[in-house]
């Protein structure tokens, strides 16, 4: 049996700008995935740079954050079997040029770093980046 895992989801400012936020959410309801918590921000430089923190020593960091910050996010935390693995599966790879047709990221992206959506990548950063993007009290259920 696979257990039931909670993942923090976000559309970035590319994809709010270009109005896929519903197409998106729609995705993960079709799915069967809940939506625990809901939100739109417009991230700060601290907010940003303490999500992106693993990569604070990449050469793409700096271009990262300024695009994060840009505009607002659509943030979400979802809930459902396997929510990390299930997820990414359907965000597609990281560059949408290598992402499969059918993920979010093939069908509506081509750029590396405006790649629409984030998602959580391992058990870790989910618990760090829940913590980091809602409050307790901001979440549905137990
Ligand atoms: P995310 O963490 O945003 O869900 P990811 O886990 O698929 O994406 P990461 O390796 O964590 O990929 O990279 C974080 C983000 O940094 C990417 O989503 C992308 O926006 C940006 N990025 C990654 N690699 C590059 C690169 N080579 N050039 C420009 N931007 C990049
Ligand atoms: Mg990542």
């Amino acid at each position: 049996m696979s257990q039931t895992t909670r993942t923090l989801v976000f559309v970035k400012p590319d994809g709010v700008r270009r109005g896929l936020v519903g197409e998106i959410i729609q995705r993960f309801e079709k799915r069967g995935i809940r939506i625990v918590g809901l939100k739109m921000v417009h991230p700060t430089r601290e907010l940003a740079e303490k999500h992106y923190a693993v990569h604070r020593d990449k050469p793409f960091f700096e271009g990262v954050v300024n695009f994060i910050t840009s505009g607002p996010v659509v943030a979400m935390v979802l809930e459902c079997p396997n929510a990390i693995e299930v997820t990414r599966q359907m965000m597609g790879a990281t560059n949408p040029i290598n992402a499969a047709p059918g993920t979010i990221r093939g069908d509506f992206g081509l750029d590396i770093e405006q790649n629409i959506i984030h998602g959580s990548s391992d058990p870790e950063a989910a618990e760090y980046e829940l913590n980091l993007w809602f409050k307790p009290e901001e979440l549905v259920g137990q």
